[in-house]
């Protein structure tokens, strides 16, 4: 189970792209990401990743793991 939301298992592409407590720092990324890229829109999330990496978005999407990781974190330590 996620830690986060209680809902399904908690992997990797399931927090980046699924998990609802992430979703205020996810939203803003896959926006920016949406309008640069319209195609990433209609992808699953092994495919959108894939993508984001060859794309030169390299920089962006690190960026935007850490701040994942981040936000996570703190949801773990507020539960503490
Ligand atoms: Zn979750």
């Amino acid at each position: 189970m996620c830690e986060q939301c209680g809902k399904g298992v908690e992997t990797e592409t399931r927090m980046l792209f699924k998990c609802d407590k992430l979703k205020d720092t996810r939203k803003p990324y896959l926006k920016q990401i949406e309008s640069k890229f319209p195609e990433t829109k209609t992808m699953n999330d092994c495919a959108h990743i894939k993508f984001l990496l060859q794309h030169d978005q390299i920089k962006e999407f690190a960026k935007w793991l850490e701040d994942m990781f981040e936000h996570r974190k703190r949801l773990l330590y507020k539960k503490v």
